[in-house]
């Protein structure tokens, strides 16, 4: 078992002042990992001052050298994918080639956006006779969640610190290897003293302590909608920005001349990839009533394409889920489905056959999941779709537009403007048109409780400015 008992502060790991202590479990085990020691608002104004004292000096320095220094850490990040493939199967049982194909590489790609983003901005604009300045906006708090621990800390610090503000990283405490292993790739990337810091902890004390900040300017954070409002009314007090990235119910829509053979088995993978812990999960599939039963057939038999099993093991495609609560989760909403009166189409509740330990949990499908069930209301966070039949698009588009969230949704047609006809009409931060692939340097981020603010290429970056309008700024400019 590991010992977290330093915390990266002001360019060296130092002991941990807090008394407190938390465990992390590997999720194929259930077994004990680590022992993290949780930092107190001591080690959190430690880290904070930390960040103030080399804020001048990196909000200072020329783009091109922060550009330098972020492309080092990338470059380190590139030599270590092994080695976060294997930190992420430990801590949350992600599949090696979920690591290899979208853990590991979209951080390398966001970062590289990031880096693209600042050094072609233009930070000064003229407009009429005054200066527009972007300035960095100072002290960011970045608190991040487990379930791509490695892509949501490099989408807010290679951001942050690229617009140049300095930061103080929380990763989730149930995720603290790839966190330590992207800290000590920061620390040999040379970047200056101060500029980037770790704490570790929970939300209730360590994350709290760093929302509620008075020295601390903008809080950016991804998580559930309740920990994303206990840090908006923290950050309330001193009136500092917050960004937050939080859940989702989304919804794809196939229309009906929808190609069922290639949309089917895209949104399965939409919903159970990384074990359907991804907040932009496409988890309602909203079909025509005609196409009802000709889907669920489709559901049925490629669910089982979706072998549970070790994220070593090359022939798996679902590890388990991340942690215990999140099992819990699974299970009850399994549970819920069935006594609300949805109809099961492939998985259910419990272990798969075979296992009677970890956190492994079954491809799951519904079929007749009403508008006002639980399971077409809340985010699941596990590999659970529920198919939902709608009578036409109006109706289709009420359905998509339903829940209180409004982070991702799809479209499935074979007439292209038909398909954006429908995207442009939910209202979500994004639309995936016929399965197309993820595009880092589009704005991430949702509409309603899915959060505020974006994330990702030029737009993750702007987040982290202030505007400054120098009046008369430009008559001798
Ligand atoms: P969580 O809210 O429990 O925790 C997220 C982070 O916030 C952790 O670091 C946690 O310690 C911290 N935290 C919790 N309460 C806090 C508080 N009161 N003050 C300060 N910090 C606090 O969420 P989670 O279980 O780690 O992650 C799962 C959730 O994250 C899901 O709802 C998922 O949809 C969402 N998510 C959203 C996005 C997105 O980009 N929109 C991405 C990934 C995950």
């Amino acid at each position: 078992m590991e010992n977290f008992d330093t915390f990266y502060c002001d360019g060296d790991w130092v002991p941990v002042a807090g008394r407190g202590r938390l465990a992390a479990f590997d999720p194929c085990t259930e077994r004990q990992f680590a022992s993290i020691a949780v930092c107190d608002a001591h080690d959190v104004n430690a880290a904070v001052a930390a960040a103030r004292r080399a804020f001048a000096a990196w909000s200072a320095t020329p783009v091109a050298q922060r550009c330098a220094a972020l492309s080092r850490v990338r470059d380190g990040i590139a030599r270590q994918i092994e080695g976060f493939a294997e930190d992420l199967a430990r801590e949350i049982g992600a599949p090696l080639w979920v690591s290899r194909q979208m853990q590991v590489p979209m951080p390398l790609r966001n970062l590289e956006l990031a880096i693209d983003a600042i050094g072609s901005m233009a930070l000064e604009t003229r407009v009429a006779h005054s200066l527009v300045v972007h300035e960095p906006i100072g002290v960011v708090a970045a608190i991040t969640p487990w379930n791509f621990p490695l892509h949501q800390i490099v989408a807010k610090v290679g951001a942050a610190l690229a617009a140049g503000c300095t930061v103080v990283l929380k990763p989730s405490e149930l995720a603290p290897l790839a966190a330590r292993r992207f800290a000590t790739i920061v620390h040999e990337a040379g970047l200056p003293r101060g500029v980037f810091n770790l704490v570790w902890g929970d939300g209730v004390e360590t994350g709290a302590a760093l929302a509620t900040h008075p020295e601390v300017d903008m809080v950016s954070f991804t998580g559930s909608v309740t920990g994303g409002r206990a840090v908006a009314r923290g950050a309330a007090d001193s009136v500092k920005k917050v960004a937050l990235e939080l859940g989702g119910k989304s919804a794809t829509i196939l229309l009906d001349d929808a190609p069922l053979a290639d949309a089917v088995p895209t949104v399965l993978r939409q919903c159970f990839t990384n074990s359907g812990q991804i907040c932009a999960a496409q988890t309602r599939l909203l079909v025509p009533q005609a196409l009802l039963g000709e889907v669920e057939a489709l559901c049925e038999r490629h669910a089982r394409d979706w072998i549970v099993g070790n994220p070593d093991n090359p022939e798996t495609r679902l590890g388990p889920v991340a942690n215990h609560r999140q099992f819990e989760t699974v299970q009850r909403h399994i549970g819920t489905a069935l006594a609300e009166g949805a109809r099961l189409v492939a998985g259910g509740a419990g272990r798969p056959s075979g296992y009677d330990q970890g956190y492994f949990v079954r491809p799951t499908v519904f079929s007749a999941v009403m508008p006002d069930m639980t399971l077409a209301r809340e985010e699941v966070f596990g590999p659970v779709l529920a198919l939902m039949s709608y009578a036409d698009e109006e109706e289709a588009v009420a359905i998509a537009n339903s829940t209180p969230y409004g982070l991702s949704g799809g479209v499935w047609s074979a007439d292209a403007q038909r398909a954006l006809g429908i995207a442009r009409r939910l209202r979500t931060g994004q639309v995936v048109v016929n399965g197309a692939p993820q595009n880092l340097a589009a704005p991430f981020g949702g509409y309603r409780q899915s959060g505020i603010g974006r994330e990702n290429g030029r737009y993750g970056v702007e987040e982290f400015f202030e505007l400054k309008a120098i009046q008369g700024g430009c008559i001798h400019a």
